[in-house]
Parts: C-alpha cells; structure tokens; sequence
C-alpha cells in the first residue's frame, strides 16, 4: 500500500487512492455537521491586508466537505463566498481566449475522444504552416489576442518540432492591428526536454487535462497508446516546472468518473505542485465531456447536472482562491452565465474545434473535436459580458512582464490588481473596440470604460490608462500595459 504524500514526485503517493477514500469518508460523515461547515466556511472568506486581500483556501478534505454538504442555505453560502473571492481577486474582469486545432492525428485509444486511433472515419487533418497562418489570421480578425494550441498526440505527425514551427508561426503573424500575444499549450505530457523548448519558444500556460484521477478508470478509459501510462501523465506538471514553465494548467473530464473523487483528486493535484514547487496551477479547466463524432457521453454514468456543475465551480474557487478558472464553450450560454458568478475568469469565445476551422465560412464539423454548445461570435460574447457587468479582458501583459507563478499572487496580496490589471483589461477591450467591434458593441464598451476608468485609485495610473486609450482610439498604436 503506498503512503500519502504531497511532496513526493510519485503519482500514486501525492494522487493517493487511499487518502482520496478516507477524504470522501470523512466529507460524508461530516456533510451535515454545521459547526466544522460554518468554521470551513469562514476560513475560505477573503481578509484585507492592508491594501490588499489574502485568502486561505482550504485543504482537500475541507472542500470536500463542502462538495458533500447538501444543505441549501450552505451551499446559497458558497456561491456567495466564491463570488466574493472572485471579486477580491479578479474583479468583474473576464479574459477572453480561443482554441486553435492544429492536427487530430493521434495514436491514442481514449474512449471519450473522436480522435482516438481506431476511428477510421473521421476525416484526419495536420494544418501546413500556411493554414496555420491562415487561421491565426482569421482568428486576429476575429479580435483574438490569447490561444490555446490544441493537437492529438502523435510522434511522428505532430512532433515536438511542428508543435514549435507552430508556435512561432502563430507569433510572427501580424496582421492590420492584430497580434497573438500568448500561446497556450494544451498537448499530450512529454519529456523535461520537450517542455524546455515550449518554454524557450515563449509559451504562457501548459495546459494538460487529467482527464480522470481515479487511477484504475483512467487505465480502461486509456487502453492503448502512450497516454494509457497513468503515471507520466499525472506526473506530467512536474515535469513542465522542472522544465521552467511556471504556469501549468489542470483539468478533470467531468462525466468519466464520480466528481466527489475527480474533486479531491483535482485539489491535491493542486497542493502537490504547490508543496514541490511553491506555486500552485495558474488555471483550472472544468470541462464536461459532449458528444463528438463517435462518442455519445451517455456511455459514461457519471454525467453530472449543472447545479452540481456549479457546486464543483464554487468549491474550486474557495479551496484554491489565487487559481484561474476557465470555462469553455462546451457549456451553453446559461451555464456559463452562472458560472461566472461563482468564480469564472477565462472563457473561450467563438471557438471552432475541428482543424482548419476558422477559415470555413460555416461551422464544419467532419474534424470537430466535440460539439459546441455556445456558438455565439466574438463580437456577441463580448457584448453579453458587458450586458452582465464583466468587462471583456484580452490582457496577456502578466507574463510578458514575468509575473508568472506566484509573482503574479504578490499582485494581488498588495491590491495592485486595480491599478494594473484593470487598466490592462480596459485599454485591451478599447483596441477590441476600435478594430473589430460592431458598432452596438463599441457604443457599450466605451461607455463601460468611461464609468471603469473612475474605479482605479491611483490618480497617475488613471491618468495613463486615459491617455493611452485615446490614443488607441486616435492612432494605430496599440499593446500598452502595466
Ligand atoms: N492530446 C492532448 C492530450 O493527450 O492531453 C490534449 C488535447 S485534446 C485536443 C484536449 C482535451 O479535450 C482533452 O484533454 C479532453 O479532456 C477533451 N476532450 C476529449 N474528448 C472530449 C469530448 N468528447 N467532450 C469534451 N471534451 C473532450
């Protein structure tokens, strides 16, 4: 039997299957004792500190007791709390990304996924640099600043090296007043060397999904190909640290497995890279697997409904207060409105999930990852954020100015994340408006950025963003930041 331990680098031991049973044991047990619910409660509000906030967070097993409380007026109680961490944190500002698909070779068996090998009638697809070029350029027309490069896992289709052509492809295109300022990675777990390159290739977060922690599922739900091995995977953002990237992001495939489990299991994921590594992941991605091509998620029992889905939401952003939170367009626009209530602060928008798609004038669907189920254009996404009091944000300026790991937490300890993010998000949303808005969409915006403008207390700081915004609006320069 092997021991919990957080700090060790072996996956059974900081993912313990023994620890993650005890966990649920206790959290059933205790799912109606109100005191220990108050004091959990209580510890996972933000505090000031000086001008600043700081939060707790909470421990595995005190957010699992949370996730088992069915109380009403508890849970009422901690889609409150999530929502005051976010505000804390995060503000009303909300970052906007998109996927993009650069092949769906790959040599793997999962179950859930319509990439997997033995599918032989979806149609496979490796864009050249040129598409590559071509869909960036879409995509910048579109007022995208932020990726996320997807692709299946394949040694000899996708190698390390074209996921890096790629990445420098997407870096070089400029096109009118567009630009792609950060890359995100989302590919299969590699080697230290591997991802020293990404990192030297100017990557922002390494995005891996564990798809499940339940170890004996994850083996049957991965039969074969390189991803059946459980412990590279799950050891995989050791890796990514030990290769220099900061910014890792987690995820569970929620429908595989039971979500008390995946839940615990995502928590201790999270004190894991933290005790390691001093800083914990940079976001967490709550996807729900959908149906796709050949896959129907009903083949899967553990389908969950969305007010557990937002329960998962709100005790994520309690147990881990400084983490992004990204939800994508898997989700409806309903759920992703209550979501954003509840501790939200990325989401992807207009996202096409099959390879090329972003050239297409109508949605394709023969490569498609999965379906989507908000397919609302950008210009749509932001309106509706602004109609519901969030300010659309495409700052990338965190990690171009180095403020990654936990550099980036330090901002918000000392309350400088009003007089730095949220000018970043408004002189972003004004080159959004500026260059690609409709002319519904630019009228609400500016008049958001008059009245958000107002709410930064330093006067110098003010006094800038104002500056800098007019001339974005009288020039073509663009990309200033704090
Ligand atoms: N190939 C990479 C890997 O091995 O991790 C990841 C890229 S894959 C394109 C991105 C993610 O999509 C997967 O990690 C999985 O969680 C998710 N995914 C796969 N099939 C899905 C489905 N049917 N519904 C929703 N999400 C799905």
């Amino acid at each position: 039997m092997t021991k919990y331990d957080p700090r060790s680098l072996k996956a059974d031991e900081f993912i313990n299957d023994e620890e993650i049973r005890a966990t649920l044991a206790y959290a059933e047990e205790n799912r109606n004792n109100v005191e220990l619910i108050d004091r959990i409660l209580e510890k996972a509000r933000p505090v000031k500190k000086g001008n600043g906030c700081t939060c707790a967070g909470l421990t595995h097993r005190e957010a699992s007791v949370l996730l088992a409380c069915e109380i009403p007026e508890k849970i009422q109680r901690m889609y409150e709390i999530a929502e005051e961490i976010k505000l804390a944190f995060y503000g009303n500002r909300i970052v906007l990304f998109a996927p993009l698909y650069l092949s769906n070779y790959c040599v793997n068996g999962c179950l859930y996924c319509p990439y997997h090998m033995k599918n032989k009638h979806i149609a496979r697809k490796k864009l050249t640099q040129e598409e590559v070029r071509a869909e960036v350029i879409a995509l910048q027309d579109m007022g995208h600043k932020r990726l996320a490069i997807e692709a299946g896992e394949d040694p000899v289709n996708n190698p390390i090296e074209y996921i890096l052509d790629c990445i420098r492809t997407i870096y070089d295109v400029h096109h009118k007043n567009g630009d792609i300022r950060r890359v995100n990675v989302n590919i299969a777990a590699t080697t230290v060397e591997n991802y020293r390159k990404l990192k030297d290739a100017g990557i922002g977060t390494y995005i891996l999904f564990q798809e499940t922690y339940h170890k004996e599922s994850y083996l049957k739900l991965h039969p074969t190909g390189p991803k059946h091995d459980y412990d590279y995977h799950t050891e995989a953002m050791d890796r990514a640290m030990e290769g220099g990237i900061d910014d890792v992001g987690l995820g569970v495939l929620f429908g595989l497995e039971l979500y008390k489990y995946e839940f615990a299991g995502l928590i201790m994921h999270a004190e894991h890279l933290e005790a390691v590594h001093g800083v914990g992941p940079h976001t967490i991605s709550v996807p729900r697997v959908k149906k796709a091509d050949d896959i129907d998620p009903e083949m899967f029992d553990n389908g969950i409904d969305d007010e557990t889905f937002t329960k998962i939401a709100a005790c994520i952003r309690l147990a881990v207060p400084y983490t992004g939170m990204i939800v994508s367009t898997r989700e409806s626009e309903e759920v992703r409105k209550r979501l954003l209530q509840v501790g939200i602060s990325q989401v992807s928008g207009a996202s096409r999930t099959s390879v090329g798609g972003y050239t297409e004038p109508e949605r394709p669907h023969d490569t498609e990852q999965f379906d989507v189920s908000d397919q609302r254009t950008l210009d749509e996404v932001v309106h509706w954020l602004m109609d519901t009091g969030h300010i659309p944000s495409f700052c990338t300026a965190c990690y171009r100015e180095g403020r990654t790991g936990d550099r980036f937490m330090s901002l918000c300890k000392n309350g400088q994340i009003l007089n730095c993010c949220h000018p970043n998000a408004l002189m972003t949303l004004a080159e959004y408006l500026e260059d690609y808005a409709s002319p519904e969409t630019k009228e609400t915006g500016y008049k958001m950025i008059e009245e958000e403008l107002k709410r930064i207390p330093s006067d110098k700081v003010r006094e800038i963003a104002t500056e800098n915004i007019n001339e974005i609006r009288s020039s073509n320069r663009r990309d200033f930041r704090f």
